[in-house]
């Protein structure tokens, strides 16, 4: 270990840049020598990825929480890095930051409906959608069922309906709740997120969303709701739209709001049904927020390692998100929210594949983008603000690997992702996969609670690049079945977002190894491929896919 760890270091801290000594080419390999895959993954080094990560675990960095000296010193440390391997700079100006700008509005709203005062955290919570200190509306109330709009599927719940100007109550998840024949049955799609119903009656031009909430179709209860929709609510700064307000309705309010239609259990199931149609309902809402305002920033950090062929203007990303939780409420004694696995060694990892691009000298046909996403766990704040405001055309963005939480427990015979029943980036991660010798495992769990809506590569996939999010295997090498998912519920219930997940004297970055192995392969497949990844014809990204590139 130790002798390893100095030549780390000493790549680490003095021999700058690299890139300029090494130029290999891409193509087919002649006999006996290694692929260009191959040799980027072999180039990964796993005391690069330990080095980084317990520098940016490190109770120094605060937490990197956005906007704190912690996380300011997390960007800095990480963009010097960026240079100290001869990358370009892809972000603002040339330089390697881009500017994510957060505001945070803290609601204090009043609604009524058909003339009834409702009482605020008890029958409802409501934010404002415009980043100003107050908004006030009266407008006419619109049921669209599940509000969604799915080409691939052949399913409009806006046909026939004009909510321009109106507030729209809409039912959460997706018809595949309650019929499996719909959608993909018991896997949330993003049409049943939350944010998907704001996003589209936004589209169809609405001026306010009043979401209806059960346990059951929205997957947590409401105290989930008034702890999650009544403090300070941080975004990234938007341009004003047609929404004014959001909000939640707790299933009794909205019961006897809808009941001139039929009762909650009828319009549930009618809604499920093909073919269902909203109504105008006859009261009126009149809604206002008063927001306090405060505004922030902080930045991705982002470079380029440039592609040598026809493609190079193109590019593949491999991100991960710095940020972490600061500094918090004590536990134990510990108030620093380290977060070693969530996520300082997904950023090592990224750190860890530029240094394996540089050292093996490939470049592949398309460019490589290494971002570290900021403010993740304010609501993936950073990859939003990328995907809104790309330093590189979205059209020419190929693909995005995201590395978020890296195996720390151990080598294992299979390997996991989010994404792959996506698009085509799918099957080029499984043979990636078994370049590596990993058989590729399916986390259910993860799908049924929609977990590829809740990281960096998310945004991107929502504006239509082709993604994968790469997740732990469960068979470890040497363990007795089930020992996978008991360290998984045991970070879960310690850990995860707890002063705990600090760095550990058992951490093993073999796993970790295997999965950025997969990482690279797969990036330098995407990106010597003759043809970007494209979206699979029954995934709910395929039309803004369509819409990306055309943009070309
Ligand atoms: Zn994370």
């Amino acid at each position: 270990m130790m002798r390893t760890l100095i030549a780390a270091l000493s790549v680490v801290i003095c021999a700058a840049p690299l890139a300029a000594q090494q130029g290999g080419r891409t193509g087919t390999p002649a006999a006996g020598v290694a692929s260009a895959a191959a040799r980027v993954a072999r180039a990964a080094d796993t005391s690069v990825m330990r080095a980084h990560l317990e520098f940016l675990a490190d109770d120094a960095l605060e937490g990197r929480a956005p906007g704190t000296r912690g996380g300011e010193l997390a960007a800095r440390y990480i963009a010097a890095q960026f240079r100290r391997l001869g990358l370009e700079p892809a972000g603002d100006s040339g330089s390697y930051l881009h500017r994510v700008p957060i505001i945070s509005l803290t609601p204090e709203p009043t609604l009524a409906l058909g003339g009834r005062p409702l009482r605020w955290k008890d029958d409802y919570v409501l934010w404002s959608m415009r980043d100003e200190p107050s908004v006030e509306l009266a407008a006419p109330l619109v049921f669209a069922g599940y509000g969604i709009v799915a080409p691939e599927a052949n399913w409009n719940d806006y046909a026939g309906l004009d909510v321009k100007g109106k507030i729209v109550v809409l039912l959460v998840n997706d018809p595949g709740l309650r019929d499996s024949t719909l959608f993909r049955g018991k896997i949330l799609t993003y049409y049943g997120r939350w944010t998907y119903k704001l996003e589209e009656a936004e589209r169809q031009g609405a001026a306010g969303v009043l979401l209806v909430h059960t346990a059951e179709s929205a997957t947590y209860g409401w105290s989930t709701v008034t702890g999650s929709w009544t403090g300070p609510q941080v975004r990234v700064e938007r341009p004003a739209g047609s929404l004014q307000v959001a909000g939640w309705l707790r299933d009794s309010v909205a019961a006897e709001v809808l009941r001139p239609l039929g009762t909650l259990e009828e319009l549930t199931r009618k809604a499920a049904a093909r073919g269902a149609r909203g109504a105008v309902l006859p009261a009126q809402a009149t809604a206002a927020v008063r927001s306090t305002i405060a505004r922030s920033a902080t930045s991705n950090v982002v470079a380029r390692w440039s592609g040598r062929g026809a493609h190079r203007a193109e590019a593949v990303l491999i991100g991960g998100h710095y940020d972490h939780l600061g500094v918090g409420s004590p536990v134990d004694g510990d108030s620093i929210y380290n977060g070693a696995l969530d996520n300082a060694s997904g950023t090592a990892a990224v750190l860890a594949a530029a240094e394996a691009f540089v050292r093996s000298g490939v470049r592949p046909d398309r460019s490589i983008l290494f971002m570290a996403f900021a403010a993740e766990e304010s609501g993936l704040l950073g990859s939003t603000a990328y995907a809104a405001r790309p330093s590189v055309p979205l059209a020419r963005i190929a693909a995005v690997v995201n590395l978020d939480v890296m195996n720390l427990y151990g080598p294992t015979r299979d390997i996991a992702a989010l994404g792959l029943d996506q698009s085509t980036l799918g099957r080029v991660f499984g043979a990636a996969a078994k370049a590596e010798g990993l058989r590729v495992s399916e986390n259910e769990d993860a799908l049924v609670k929609g977990s590829f809506f809740r990281s960096d590569h998310f945004p991107l996939a929502r504006a239509g690049v082709p993604a994968v999010s790469l997740e732990n295997g469960i068979e470890y090498v040497g363990r007795s079945e089930g020992w996978g998912e008991k360290q998984q519920d045991e970070y879960t219930e310690k850990r995860y977002h707890q002063p705990a997940d600090e760095v550990l004297p058992w951490f093993d970055y073999r796993g970790a190894l295997q999965q950025l192995r997969v990482a690279l392969r797969t990036a330098v497949a995407a990106a010597d491929a003759p043809a970007q990844p494209t979206w699979l014809p029954g995934s709910e990204f395929r039309a803004a896919g369509q819409a990306r590139v055309r943009g070309r």
